[in-house]
């Protein structure tokens, strides 16, 4: 016995108490995804957050479908309405660390950032989530509706070895849930001098593909009209250049309207791209997403300069938009030519949720309450999360992990980027304003 005061029962709630030493030792496990099972795995991750549910009474399941391999799954919260999941991922891309100003699994603060690998992709929500869960706990502020905590495995790699697992092996963990919120969204972007915090609320689909053109083999000194080489390259020069008009979802729609108020213009397709622009570093993606893409990523045939080999492949990186599917692989077809064949090396569908609903006028009050000048606006995000596989369970999703940044910060290139960091009152006030919106869903 003790007479010395239990930090374990406080009274006064403190959402932002914990998120920063938390997101400093998430960094610190070595999570990285090679995405061929040689990674270190993300058990010792997985065990961490599963202490750290069980220090505040949380019981967790761990998941593992091969060994190493480990989400949490934790179920929380009340019985009142429809279950909300909550989900993170824990593994990370690979770091050189050569490349780096500071070691990418040290969680070194400095220059007010927490520095690392997964600082914003995304231990950072996987911190928030749980410093808010455990003072929530602490305080006796447990939300009445069910919420379902996941943090998986696998995500940088398509999730087979994570939330697919799950979906298809344990979907009773799921049970109940009709809405997610997970990454890539709730970040700020600043247009015209205006925070525009943009909330996921769709999701590019993906096709990689492999190309492989079939011709005569022969000398490279004599003539030869069924040379593979050049019909293959002649197809991936077609693809390469081909402009992809503009094609607007409903999310962008939205964004691009929002944007237009701001700089004073009606937003139309023909000024799309000028309003991307408006993005500044962000433009990189936002201009992806309002188009199909397809790049050609790798090429590869022939064996001596003087033989014309009788085969040549290409590889493309293929993203089309909810919606514009159909329109993205008959234009492919044409642009491939009959002489070159098509195999799938991963084909995913896209989504995009309506952004409407209880749940989305939390995410903006939530936001408002913390950040009074913001405009919160949906948009489509160009790259897959692990959305895609909670989807097939008829989940609603979107992507909400807040973040106020800084105006000049180009966030969306520390996605998988060097130095990667994030700022140490942008992960204080994302863990408060995901609070407000448990207070509020
Ligand atoms: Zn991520």
């Amino acid at each position: 016995m003790s007479d010395a005061p239990d930090d374990s029962v406080r009274t006064i709630p403190d959402p932002a108490g914990e998120v920063v030493e938390l997101c400093r030792e998430l960094i610190r496990f070595d999570t990285s995804n090679y995405g061929d099972g040689s990674g270190p795995g993300e058990r010792k991750a997985a065990e961490h957050v599963a202490t750290l549910l069980d220090e505040v009474g949380i019981e967790s399941t761990l998941i593992e479908d091969s060994p190493g391999r480990t989400s949490v799954v934790a179920r929380w919260g009340g019985t009142e309405g429809d279950g909300l999941l909550l989900h993170g991922h824990l593994d990370v891309v690979p770091a050189a660390a050569e490349d780096w100003q500071v070691g990418p699994f040290s969680g070194e603060v400095q220059d007010g950032y927490v520095w690392g690998r997964g600082a914003v992709d995304m231990k950072d929500f996987d911190a928030m989530l749980l410093s808010i869960v455990r003072d929530r706990q602490r305080t006796g502020r447990i939300p009445s509706r069910p919420i379902t905590l996941c943090f998986t495995a696998d995500e940088e790699a398509g999730g087979h070895q994570g939330a697919q697992v799950i979906v298809e092996d344990h979907p009773e963990l799921l049970e109940g849930c009709t809405e997610a919120v997970g990454e890539v969204g709730g970040f700020s972007a600043t247009v015209r001098g205006r925070r525009v915090y943009l909330i996921e609320a769709a999701e590019k689909g993906m096709a990689w593909m492999r190309l492989t053109a079939r011709g005569r083999a022969g000398h490279g000194s004599m003539i030869n009209r069924e040379n593979a080489v050049t019909s293959l390259a002649a197809a991936v020069a077609r693809i390469g250049a081909y402009e992809w008009p503009v094609r607007l979802t409903p999310a962008m729609r939205t964004l691009l309207a929002a944007v237009g108020e701001l700089a004073g213009t009606e937003a139309t397709p023909e000024n799309a791209e000028a309003l991307v622009e408006e993005f500044g570093g962000a433009a990189r993606m936002m201009g992806a997403v309002i188009r199909n893409t397809c790049n050609p990523t790798m090429l590869g045939g022939g064996y001596k300069v003087n033989v014309i080999p009788t085969e040549a492949t290409a590889h493309v990186d293929g993203r089309f938009l909810p919606g514009f599917e159909d329109e993205f692989f008959a234009t492919l077809a044409t642009l491939v030519g009959e002489d070159v064949e098509i195999d799938f090396l991963s084909h995913q569908q896209p989504w995009e949720t309506p952004y409407d609903g209880a749940l989305v006028d939390a995410m903006t009050r939530s936001i408002l309450a913390e950040d009074d000048e913001a405009v919160v606006a949906p948009y489509l995000m160009s790259g897959g999360t692990d959305a895609k596989h909670f989807r097939r369970l008829g989940m609603r999703s979107y992507g909400f992990a807040p973040l106020r940044l800084p105006a000049d910060l180009d966030f969306t290139a520390l996605f998988h980027g060097v130095d990667e960091r994030v700022p140490v009152d942008a992960l204080e006030f994302g863990a408060r304003v995901f609070d407000r919106f448990l207070d509020d869903v």
